[in-house]
């Protein structure tokens, strides 16, 4: 039963992966440690965590996996095809208001509406935060252009090949 819950989930993550690879070109992702996401309360296997649900743990391990099978997926498949996958910094992606660039917790205080506390700007929290992303990510474009034009390594070019960008 495992192993059938495992090879659904995998399939799930390959066809989100195929599809979106399909219809884009360049996609943009918070480069999450998402080994790091799971340490918190887990401890490790030499020093198990304290009054640890094993059940959660479990589930956040497994989540862990899927989101970086999840990216793995979508590197290789636009490098197949040509294409780049950009990581960037995902520092204050969900609390930074993409209208007026305010950084506040106080931003988000429901899960899924983002309310700026200094103009007043409203968004679907998601929304807003992949918007930050995404400007992250021209910043980015900048950035390599700049280097390429001032001699530095990390080209444009080169980092297609690699077909990956981290900031
Ligand atoms: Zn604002």
């Amino acid at each position: 039963l495992h192993k059938r819950k495992a090879d659904i989930r995998n399939d799930f993550l390959h066809q989100v992966s195929t599809l979106l690879v399909k219809n884009h070109d360049v996609i943009v992702i918070e480069d999450l440690k998402v080994s790091n996401m799971s340490k918190s309360a887990k401890g490790t296997l030499a020093n198990p965590g304290k009054n640890v649900k094993a059940k959660a743990g479990l589930n956040r391990s497994i989540l862990n996996e899927a989101w970086h099978k999840f990216f793995t997926y979508l590197e290789y498949k636009l490098k197949l095809k040509g294409g780049i996958l950009i990581k960037v910094n995902p520092k204050h992606t969900s609390q930074t208001c993409i209208k007026c660039g305010h950084i506040s917790k106080d931003n988000r205080k429901e899960q899924e509406r983002f309310k700026c506390v200094k103009c007043g700007y409203e968004a679907n929290a998601d929304h807003n935060a992949a918007q930050n992303i995404l400007r992250r990510a021209g910043l980015a474009r900048i950035t390599c252009q700049a280097n390429l034009i001032r001699g530095r390594q990390q080209e444009p070019a080169e980092a297609y090949n690699s077909s990956s960008i981290v900031v």
